[in-house]
């Protein structure tokens, strides 16, 4: 029996995650027929939309700053009035506790695309990954929070742990109808607001598991299946940059430059701007550029492998071998920066020393090596096209 008819009936046995496949047939059911029902015979009022709107982003950006790049990777600091919100709308988007959420998140980083370990493994196909996978209780979806010890410590975690359903159901069905009674569409609000912005709002943050592994570029690494997609960033409040995300999760930002659509990345810089959030951590650029470096030799020397043997081709081999060595030459630079850096620090033993050493000529030095990457980027990239 090979592993794919193993994965198969380990799924069919699986027994059914009640909840969980109560709560996507019914919403989606009620989506499809009270809904259509109520708009052909009512006009759903201006409000709703624009609460339908808030709510959107409100849960979804809960799910990416929150559940995510705040409490699943540590990519932050928020403060706790943030915290709140994140916890609060968190329970409205009906993802489940922060807490189950984020130690199933740190499972899928650790075992990600292993076709039982990988709570959503792409490699058991797109609608398992995207949904199918919460359907039943798979023995890798086994509750086990030894990986989310240092959330166990956060109040606001807890305290929205131990009143998930009360919160989930006040979120969802309460504060659509409160907000519906205010302007004076009680129903309409709960079907626009409530329900049609539920069903959205889980297939766009579903993509990230479904479609942030299967379609898009892959600059950073190939060691996974995860993806680099404008498309699906601009779906999934900026996560998107799936790709980056899995080499780098432990950065703030997902999309890493200016013009990346990283809708989180913008969320979280303004709170910090604000003061409710800091410790925005981020990869440094020479780590990005020397993990773009290296995909593209790979790239290159994959196809010169393929390709047949010309003069031409031997020319191409020859450039990307000097490129090989200058590279060496260029790691080897930015790793005795690093040991000064170090050693500067230990020497001069002041707290400052970092904030000096940055300003310092050492900086200038860093700055040349990532321009020297990014200038070799573009000549292994011609020759990769060379390569065909
Ligand atoms: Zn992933
Ligand atoms: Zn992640």
């Amino acid at each position: 029996m090979n592993a794919v008819t193993q994965t198969t009936d380990s799924s069919r046995k699986a027994p059914v995650n009640v909840p969980a496949a109560v709560l996507f047939s019914v919403s989606t059911l009620l989506l499809l027929t009270v809904f259509p029902l109520y708009a052909w015979h009512y006009d759903f009022s201006s409000a709703a939309w624009i609460l339908f709107f808030v709510f959107l982003y409100a849960s979804g950006i809960s799910i990416t700053g929150g559940y995510h790049r705040l409490w699943s990777h540590r990519a932050y600091e928020a403060r706790l009035p943030l915290k709140i919100f994140y916890m609060l709308f968190g329970a409205q988007a009906l993802q489940n506790s922060i807490l189950i959420w984020s130690s199933m998140h740190r499972v899928h980083h650790k075992n990600v695309d292993h076709p039982q370990a990988d709570p959503y493994s792409i490699k058991r196909g797109f609608w398992y990954a995207h949904m199918g996978w919460m359907l039943r209780d798979q023995p890798c979806h086994a509750l086990d929070f030894s990986n989310v010890k240092d959330l166990q410590r956060d109040p606001v975690v807890m305290f929205q742990h131990r009143h998930y359903l009360g919160l989930a159901l006040g979120t969802n069905i309460g504060l659509p109808l409160l907000c519906g009674i205010a302007v004076g569409d009680p129903w309409g609000v709960l079907l626009v607001a409530g329900l049609l912005r539920l069903v959205v709002n889980h297939h766009f943050t579903f993509l990230i598991n479904s479609a942030a592994h299967k379609w898009g570029r892959r600059p950073y690494t190939e060691e996974n299946s995860a993806r680099d997609n404008d498309l699906i960033a601009l779906l999934t409040y900026g996560e998107g940059y799936h790709n980056y995300h899995h080499l780098f999760s432990w950065d703030y930002r997902n999309g890493i430059r200016w013009w990346h659509i990283d809708l989180t990345k913008w969320w979280i810089a303004s709170w910090a701007f604000l003061g409710q959030a800091s410790d925005l951590r981020r990869v440094p650029e020479f780590r990005i550029r020397r993990a773009m470096v290296e995909r593209q030799f790979a790239r290159a020397q994959a196809r010169l492998a393929q390709a047949a043997p010309t003069k031409r081709l031997d020319t191409v081999k020859r450039l990307l071998e000097q490129e090989m060595e200058a590279f060496k030459v260029t790691i080897g630079e930015w790793t005795t920066l690093q040991t000064e850096k170090i050693e500067a620090a230990r020497q001069q033993m002041v707290e400052s020393v970092a904030d000096h050493w940055e300003h310092s000529e050492a900086r200038r030095r860093l700055q040349h090596l990532e321009r020297t990457l990014q200038e070799q980027y573009a000549r292994v990239r011609l020759l990769h096209l060379q390569a065909a």
